[in-house]
């Protein structure tokens, strides 16, 4: 399936790891996860206040920290409390970009589960989306 270029980052499933994820939580703790425009609408359309759950670093936003942890992480359940429209960023991690190329992130315990199939498909993704996330706070401004 090819992603249009525009529209892409509409169907933010598509941009999902398949690898073996154990939910451990992680990847919750101490987030500094990028937002798009895109997840940021799909994430206020469902009632949550934009400073509620972003917060602005060096030109981009990023999810909120509460008590050490993503504001959407529910640490009894050990679960993301929007799961099903979690950002773009979360369901490509633990694709990461290390300043110099995308790898995986080794802090996450099942990183080596990650088919070098899943990185070869979603490393211009990735590349996007770090550029991408550059226009959140114009995009917003924009359609606000
Ligand atoms: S750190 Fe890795 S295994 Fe743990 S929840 Fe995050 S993606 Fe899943």
């Amino acid at each position: 399936m090819e992603i249009r270029q525009g529209v892409m980052w509409e169907w933010p499933e598509w941009f999902e790891v398949k690898f073996r994820c154990i939910r451990c939580g992680i990847c919750c703790v101490g987030t500094e996860m990028e937002l798009l425009a895109e997840d940021i609408e799909r994430i206020t359309a469902r009632g949550y206040k934009l400073e509620e759950f972003a917060e602005e670093k060096d030109g981009v936003y990023r999810l909120k920290n509460v008590d050490g942890h993503c504001v959407f992480y529910d640490p009894e359940k050990r679960l993301c409390k929007i799961y099903d429209i979690r950002p773009v960023g979360c369901r490509m991690y633990p694709l990461v970009y290390d300043g110099k190329s995308v790898t995986t992130d080794r802090t996450c315990p099942t990183w080596n589960t990650v088919p070098r199939s899943e990185i070869e498909r979603l490393v211009p993704y990735v590349l996007k989306f770090l550029e991408d996330v550059k226009l959140a706070k114009v995009k917003i401004r924009l359609r606000t």
